[in-house]
């Protein structure tokens, strides 16, 4: 059987790049040579304390995937082979994919609330993904990316898919503030997404000095120690009243506090992080100030619109990447380097290299 070199994800701290399977697709679904391919926030939760999205107890609904899997659900590649139902997409075509499993029986398919459909699951988490020479997915998953959109742009799609329903769901208009806790990829694309929308104060905080100035130089108006405990007295000096939108993409209690504080009257918070423990909140307060507070998980219906704003050179996600590296070097130069390099910001690997 032929093989390929793949970044299989065993156990936590246990990723090991060896030889696996090449998949072949469905009816229904897309090989795709996968080109470059990000590491991110919720793979490193995998690598350091999973697992956490990837099935190890019970087989996922949606396709029966257990056990051992290929991380990897930020990437962008060329179409190799299709499933003979497959239409309005060829071999050849270069391509970004939304890993989010549809689950065709949901009640939300019908609305169009497909990210709400249960259960949960992503390429790359509940199916092989795609730190590996192939990858297969759903036909729906699929999106044709411009000519002359780079590879490594369109690795970046998938994040920037996040930060953009965040602002998208946050309603945030021209004119407005917004403060955003954490610099890490999200926070960071959150800021570049509320610049190209019309922010016309952008605040952030982060632990990281380097991430900080990182979040100056894609767009942050201010910024500010996570530490400090004057940021809402700080930030109500300069606004006035207080930040229209607190986007909370650092998901901890101090964050969330601080953002709440932050808030005017009316304002409202969309929650991004994968918040890991409970947070405690005081419900009157928001009663009585008017409050919206948002969830989100992932996106929906947003991926054409942010193709065409990196391809526009509105977004230029690629600011974000501090290092390209192979296969080989994921674990040392990827996982391990994101664990305890906080200047490190976005990894790509680079799958052909
Ligand atoms: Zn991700």
């Amino acid at each position: 059987m032929a093989t390929m070199k793949a970044a299989r994800w065993y156990a936590a701290k246990d990723i090991r790049v060896e030889e696996t399977s090449i998949p072949t697709p469905n009816s229904k679904q897309i090989k795709i040579g996968v080109k470059f391919a990000g590491i991110c926030g919720s793979d490193l939760h995998e690598y350091n304390h999973g697992p956490q999205l990837i099935p190890i107890d019970k087989p996922y609904l949606l396709n029966g995937h257990q056990g051992v899997t290929t991380l990897g659900h930020e990437f962008a590649g060329v179409v190799v082979e299709i499933g003979k139902d497959v239409t309005g997409i060829k071999k050849g075509d270069r391509v970004a994919v939304e890993p989010i499993f549809r689950n065709p029986e949901s009640p939300f398919i019908a609305t169009g609330e497909y990210n709400l459909s249960d259960p949960l699951g992503f390429v790359g988490l509940t199916a092989n993904g795609a730190f590996a020479k192939y990858v297969v997915v759903e036909d729906y998953m699929v999106h044709k990316v411009p000519d002359n959109m780079t590879f490594e742009q369109g690795a970046i799609v998938e994040p920037a898919a996040v930060a953009a329903y965040g602002i998208q769901q946050s309603g945030m208009k021209m004119g407005d503030t917004v403060l955003i806790t954490g610099a890490g990829p999200i926070g960071l694309l959150t800021v570049q997404v509320a610049l190209a929308s019309g922010a016309s104060q952008i605040f952030i905080t982060d632990l990281s000095e380097n991430r900080l100035k990182k979040a100056k130089e894609v767009g942050a108006t201010h910024t500010f120690d996570a530490r400090d405990k004057d940021i809402p007295q700080k930030i109500r000096e300069i606004t006035g009243n207080g930040v229209d939108v607190f986007i909370d993409a650092a998901g901890v209690q101090a964050s969330f506090d601080t953002g709440i504080k932050s808030l005017r009257n009316g304002g409202t918070v969309v929650l991004v992080a994968l918040f890991s423990r409970e947070v405690t909140d005081d419900a009157l307060d928001h009663a009585l100030r008017e409050l919206t507070i948002k969830g989100i998980i992932g996106y929906r219906n947003i991926f054409p619109k942010v193709i065409a704003l990196i391809n526009s050179g509105r977004l230029p996600v690629e600011k974000l990447i501090t290092n390209v590296i192979s296969l080989d070097e994921i674990v040392e130069k990827g996982f391990e380097a994101l664990t305890q390099d906080p200047s490190e910001v976005k990894i790509l690997v680079d799958i052909n290299r």
